[in-house]
């Protein structure tokens, strides 16, 4: 069994429906052996998440806690054609360590096509602030897997199979397993999360972890297996995004 050194999707009850503080989402880490934790909560346009406020705040975390290092994150929803998410830039470029994508009900997003639904994903892919698309094989928001496997290869950015998908987003088994031998397929860039709402849940993942090993995914290919590994992936996108930001301007 692999075993994942981080957890990089973890919410509190900062996103209005999650029910652990970070304390206690610590202490769960530390207890399961987790080396880092991210803690991701939802969005701006998510129904009773945050303000943006909290994220800018996130800089009065320690560093480190109970020797579990915590990065300072969010699952950014996106909102259109053109991967736009919604976190004020300056937030992302200043405060955040990582930052998350995906597709959530009641937070305007508008498209409803495979295509409008291919589109939106292959675009938060390439915006430069993004690291990881939270759950690709969502049903609910069917896409072609093979467009968005090579986009992310493309773009080195991580594809996420979420643990949670298997209890909470029904169908997803098919879809997570299309995407799991695409991505071994073109050795793109997985993450394995938890996807966490409560303490108890933070660093289960084995549903996701053994679809990944049964589909042959390497465990060098997946983002957040070492520590190590992902602090120098996070050191290295931060030199890229400058990169595409300043010609951008
Ligand atoms: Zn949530
Ligand atoms: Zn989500």
């Amino acid at each position: 069994m692999m075993k994942m050194e981080a957890d990089l999707h973890i919410h509190t009850t900062a996103s209005g429906h999650g029910y652990s503080t970070i304390k206690e989402i610590v202490e769960a880490a530390s207890e399961k052996g987790l080396k880092t934790i991210a803690i991701t909560d939802h969005g701006l346009n998510m129904p009773g998440a945050p303000h943006w406020y909290h994220f800018t705040n996130l800089i009065s975390l320690p560093r480190v806690m109970q020797d579990v290092e915590v990065l300072r994150g969010v699952e950014a929803n996106i909102l259109d054609l053109q991967g736009n998410v919604d976190m004020p830039e300056p937030v992302m470029t200043d405060y955040l360590d990582i930052v998350l994508a995906g597709f959530h009900d009641g937070t305007g997003y508008s498209g409803s096509t495979l295509e409008e639904n291919t589109e939106a994903m292959v675009a938060a892919i390439k915006n430069p602030y993004v690291h990881v698309i939270t759950h690709p094989g969502n049903p609910k928001y069917p896409v072609d897997v093979e467009t968005v496997v090579r986009a992310a290869r493309d773009y080195n950015k991580a594809l996420e199979l979420n643990n949670s998908s298997f209890i909470v987003r029904p169908g997803s088994f098919p879809l997570c397993s299309e995407f799991a031998k695409m991505a071994k397929k073109y050795n793109t860039l997985v993450s394995i999360n938890s996807d966490a709402h409560i303490c108890y849940n933070v660093g289960e993942n084995a549903k996701a972890v053994a679809l990944a090993s049964k589909e042959g995914i390497r465990k060098s290919q997946i983002l957040n297996s070492s520590a190590h590994n992902l602090s120098e992936y996070l050191n290295w996108h931060k030199q890229q995004s400058s990169l595409v930001l300043k010609k951008a301007q």
